[in-house]
């Protein structure tokens, strides 16, 4: 088994708001990877978010409690988890926090649990999983909600609000647990699975924003060059367009994280 993380700020000083995590139970029966990015509450909004704690806070115990019942709660789906995890992590900041606010913290959700039997899959929100069969076959599992909303339309504050985990809109995991169900999940015999890519959107740019491959292209390069070469390809495309005159985007360059996983 080969496993390999690597995560880094979209700008260097500043943090960090993804947040990753692979758990192998002693049991060898198999294990679980989990990504996290979390939401920035846009500029130009009233900057409040109705949280005295702040993203990281909310993506290490939403994150922590993923790992821990995924790996406690092997009866339960991922799906499940998820809406357990969501409920735990509000109920700890129910209290001192406006978890009505629209932009109490959130995040996308990207996790993988294998066993002997099956690979499972989650994605909630614009994450990207890969999975790879030993033929070499690449699939890309996507929520593409966000995809379908026009860009203009996002670039409003307001507009982007009035989407966020709305009908219509797009969704993340933040304070309500219901939202588990718009998760794309399935579960796939663990004999057609080789390996499997975890990426925030910061990192899948390569395939998504610059075109430098496709989806079997970017796991290809994961695997012989490791996920350090994919962040700093997509660094190396950033630099180049530092006005984003060639590539229009929102962030000069964002939160980046590949998280690779060969059973
Ligand atoms: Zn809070």
């Amino acid at each position: 088994m080969r496993i390999e993380l690597v995560t880094a700020p979209g700008t260097a000083g500043r943090l960090n708001e993804d947040w990753t995590a692979v758990s192998l139970p002693a049991s060898g029966e198999g294990g679980v990877l989990v990504v996290l990015d979390g939401v920035t509450p846009p500029a130009g909004g009233d900057g409040g978010d109705g949280c005295v704690h702040g993203v990281p806070w909310f993506t290490a115990r939403l994150g922590g409690a993923l790992v821990e019942l995924s790996g406690s709660r092997r009866d339960m789906t991922l799906g499940a988890i998820l809406s357990e995890a969501i409920r735990r992590t509000a109920d700890a900041h129910r209290d001192t926090c406006d978890l009505s606010h629209v932009r109490t913290p959130q995040a996308t959700v990207v996790m993988v649990r294998w066993g002997t039997d099956a690979v499972e899959h989650l994605v909630l929100s614009d994450s990207t999983l890969l999975l790879e069969s030993p033929d070499g076959a690449v699939r890309a599992v996507l929520d593409d909600r966000l995809d379908r909303i026009p860009r203009e339309a996002l670039r409003l504050v307001a507009t982007a609000d009035a989407l966020r985990n709305a009908e219509g809109g797009f969704f993340t995991a933040a304070a309500d647990p219901a939202v588990a169900s718009r998760a794309v999940t399935g579960r796939t015999p663990a004999a057609e699975v080789r390996s499997a890519l975890a990426l925030t959107d910061g990192a899948a740019r390569w395939v998504e924003m610059f075109r430098e491959g496709g989806w079997a292209d970017c796991l290809a390069l994961v695997r012989k060059s490791g996920p350090q070469e994919l962040v700093d390809r997509v660094r190396a495309a950033e630099s180049a367009d530092p006005d984003g005159a060639a590539f229009r985007r929102w962030k000069t360059s964002d939160d980046a994280t590949v998280a690779y996983v060969e059973l």
